[in-house]
């Protein structure tokens, strides 16, 4: 379906839980999340209703998010349900992969078809401590086991942090000559409440292209990623830059947070509810979110901080 702006709506980001078991820095604060009551929760049912009615309405792929998707514990289940859906071509999921060494296989099973999987070093204590407890031997033993269960296509994603991360980008980068994975390196985005970060750690995407000047471009997916290869490599790097240089105008998106609200704009406050809806409400309160996505989000800086009025985890990336 279009928007008010032209622009087709095919990807819905669907959140299925606000829980994670890492609590990285510029996500969530370190004591978690107030937890919310489970009755204000979406219902697996309400999930694969509102992914029905999204589909009504043209959407084709899915990705499932979080929070941590795979510490739901009803995570396969809603991914099979997902994945019988008639009409939806692509569903994909995003993982911090700790739990991939026992989930990718059955998650395979489960009909996701693509994993994009988080990952901003290479190094155990650094990872220890922009995760404030993640183990990086678990999350590399998860990318080895999505290979095995025979996900291909695999993206890593890393957040380009000032001071903490760029002087690994040619390390991270080197992932795509060692194994068939995708790298994307994201910018910091200046969520409205994540103030761990100076004005030094947002760095412009530009900044892997002069530290890898050997990148050579590749003609576009359709992603919103600007893709390169490095000599040689088995997989692209990709770079995203929804803070320098925002991609609204091309914005196919569509996002429902675990507490059932859809957020027309990712850095907006504006949400919907589709919470305790009947179907063919569902159906019409999607259609006017769909409506209601602005053209824009604003400029988003260091200063100038997303309206998102949620943390990243709250929202799903
Ligand atoms: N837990 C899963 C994971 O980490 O992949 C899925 C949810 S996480 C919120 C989705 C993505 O959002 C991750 O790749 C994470 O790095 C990214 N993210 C979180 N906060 C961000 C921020 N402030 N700026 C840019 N990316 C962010
Ligand atoms: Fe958890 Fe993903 Fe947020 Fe890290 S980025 S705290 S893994 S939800």
């Amino acid at each position: 379906m279009l928007d008010s702006y032209g622009r087709n709506i095919t990807y819905l980001r669907l959140s299925v839980t606000e829980l994670c078991n890492m609590r990285c820095r510029y996500c969530m604060p370190e004591d978690g999340i107030c937890k919310k009551q489970h009755e204000e929760m979406l219902t697996q049912e309400e999930m694969i209703l509102a992914v029905k009615a999204a589909v009504s309405l043209g959407i084709s792929k899915l990705r499932i998010t979080g929070g941590e998707p795979l510490v739901k514990p009803n995570i396969l289940s809603i991914c099979r349900e997902a994945s019988s859906i008639d009409g939806l071509r692509e569903i994909c999921l995003t993982t911090n992969g700790a739990l991939l060494p026992s989930l990718a296989l059955p998650l395979k099973d489960a009909g996701v078809q693509r994993l994009n999987i988080s990952l901003d070093t290479l190094n155990a204590e650094k990872f220890r401590y922009i995760t404030r407890n993640g183990d990086l031997n678990q999350v590399l033993t998860g990318i080895d086991a999505a290979l095995s269960a025979g996900f291909d296509k695999i993206k890593i994603n890393t957040v380009l942090i000032g001071g903490f991360n760029d002087a690994e980008i040619p390390a991270l980068a080197d992932l795509t000559r060692q194994i068939p994975v995708d790298v994307r390196f994201i910018e910091l985005m200046p969520m409205t409440r994540q103030d761990a970060f100076g004005p030094e750690a947002f760095l412009p995407f530009t900044v892997v292209n002069e530290k890898l000047p050997e990148l050579s471009p590749v003609k576009a997916d359709g992603g919103v990623a600007r893709l390169y290869r490095l000599p040689g490599a088995k997989g692209n790097i990709g770079l995203i830059s929804p803070v320098s240089a925002h991609f609204c105008t091309d914005c196919n998106r569509l996002r429902i947070t675990a507490d059932g609200k859809i957020k027309p704009c990712l850095h907006s406050s504006d949400e919907i509810s589709i919470k305790g809806l009947s179907y063919p409400d569902m159906i019409e309160t999607i259609r006017d979110a769909i409506l209601a996505k602005p053209k824009w989000h604003g400029e988003l800086s260091y200063t100038a901080r997303s309206h998102a009025n949620r943390n990243m985890n709250q929202i799903g990336g």
